[in-house]
């Protein structure tokens, strides 16, 4: 096994989460996790400072699962950092859930980190040929030893002779024994906000978060910032180096990743996603008797559709909620017996009907494949796939999980063949133009998956 191996940087996805001076801070950090779940489904961690001690719960698993009472309670103190992670590789996978809490001098740091570095390869092979020891498989790790190895003396400059050795994206949360410290990388791939709980500073990955806990939504921490809050107040420091190309904010975060509740990039993310669904539905117009969505994550595209087309919006499919982690699969087979746990078709609304069908994103294929004979053997005619993204051609280096090229079915097939494969009787991609002309923003955002210009590539 190569000894610099990394975790493959595009199986990450995550979600973080802060609070500085609350009474409750683990308890906050557990219900601002909660809200961020959809980021992370593999494990959990929160670290709790209370001014003196730092203490750290971590396991696999929900939220939920991972946090008792009785772990709040133990989790003391008013500065809190947390972390939801999904990743479907590592042995050890417990020893990757973050926050790390280190020993750096006389020092405690907790990190929490959303997103991947492009150099990290190259970064751990210099930093184990000169004595570094890792415990993890994890990029995230490797900021750790930079910031140990920085010959500075306050704490947010050693952060800062760190981050300026390391590419790629990182949307970070820092807590020592005095202070806590939000950095978002000069691209601003992921995002990071900041709010106030009653004059407590706050910091999510979402603002759905906020929503939850009651804060109120501030602003996002900008591109190269950093955001120090400690007893004096908070500070806003420009101390990375801007990226030569200006911010990159990810543009999937909008499509499919972030909750619609959310406000990310200065934007409602649902209502976003609804004029996705119009701007297809301008594109691409669908001889359909109903607009249905794959739920959940096409639902406001389809709503968007159905609303520009003017034709009927029906949930010719529910989603069960839920479904557990330890589900036993009978041993006969079932058609399409993993779709079905989580997608029913409602034959009395598709009965003879010919459907506009609308996801997200089209990733493998498999899915959409899978729904679309759901829907004709529950009756219906026709049925018309329309997507509310660009056909998705490259895995992304800086925090979704897309599959390598070689899996992604609009990298290897024409339009006629994805059509063909998926089975439906016609297929409609929104177009990289519709995309950015929905964007209000539109020069700000990355988006490598659907047109191959990575701002940065991952180095050996
Ligand atoms: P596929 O069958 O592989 O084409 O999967 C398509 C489905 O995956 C769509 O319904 C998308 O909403 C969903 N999807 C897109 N990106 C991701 C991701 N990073 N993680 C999980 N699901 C995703």
């Amino acid at each position: 096994m190569n000894p610099y191996f990394i975790e493959p940087k595009l199986k990450e996805e995550c979600g973080v989460f802060g609070v500085f001076n609350h009474p409750e801070a683990a308890h906050m950090t557990y219900l601002g996790l909660y809200a961020l779940q959809h980021r992370g489904q593999e494990g959990a961690g929160i670290v709790a400072c209370d001014g003196k001690r730092m203490r750290v719960e971590k396991g696999l698993g929900l939220v939920n699962d991972v946090f008792k009472e009785e772990h709040l309670q133990r989790l003391k103190g008013t500065m809190a950092v947390g972390h939801v992670r999904y990743s479907t590789c590592g042995d050890d996978i417990l020893k990757n859930v973050q926050p790390f809490l280190v020993n750096i001098g006389q020092d405690k740091l907790a990190i929490a980190h959303n997103g991947n570095l492009t150099n990290a390869v190259r970064l751990k092979r210099i930093l184990e040929q000169s004595g570094s020891i890792f415990q993890t498989t994890s990029d995230t790790e490797i900021l750790l030893h930079l910031i140990a190895r920085s010959q500075k003396s306050k704490l947010a400059d050693r952060i800062v002779d760190a981050l300026n050795q390391a590419k790629g994206a990182f949307s970070l949360l820092f807590l020592s024994e005095k202070c806590l410290i939000a950095v978002r990388d000069p691209f601003g791939f992921r995002p990071l906000c900041l709010g106030d709980l009653n004059g407590s500073a706050v910091f999510a990955s979402e603002t759905a978060a906020f929503d939850l806990i009651g804060a109120k939504f501030l602003r996002e921490v900008e591109p190269g910032e950093m955001v120090i809050v400690d007893e004096s107040g908070i500070k806003s420091l420009k101390l990375l180096a801007p990226s030569p190309l200006g911010v990159k904010q990810c543009i999937f975060e909008h499509i499919y990743f972030s909750r619609p509740d959310s406000v990310v990039f200065g934007s409602n993310v649902y209502e976003v996603r609804k004029a996705l669904g119009r701007q297809l539905a301008m594109e691409h117009p669908a001889p359909a008797d109903i607009v249905v969505p794959v739920p959940d994550s096409g639902v406001p595209a389809a709503i968007g559709y159905a609303e520009e087309s003017k034709i009927p919006f029906q949930m010719g499919i529910i989603r069960n909620h839920y479904i557990g982690r330890t589900f036993i699969e009978p041993e006969q087979s079932i058609r399409n017996f993993g779709v079905k746990i989580k997608l029913n078709p409602i034959r009395e609304v598709l009965e003879g009907k010919s459907v506009a069908l609308v996801d997200d994103s089209i990733v493998r294929g498999t899915t959409s494949r899978k729904i679309v004979q759901l829907l004709r053997q529950h009756g219906a005619r026709e049925v018309h796939l329309r997507i509310s993204s660009p056909p998705t051609i490259g895995p992304c280096f800086y925090g979704i999980d897309t599959p390598h090229k070689s899996e992604l079915i609009a990298s290897l097939k024409s339009m006629a063949e994805i059509r063909d494969f998926i089975g439906a009787d016609s297929l409609g991609y929104l177009s990289l133009e519709g995309l950015l002309h929905v964007e209000p923003q539109k020069k700000n955002f990355c988006t490598a998956c659907f047109d191959d210009r990575y701002p940065l590539h991952p180095e050996d």
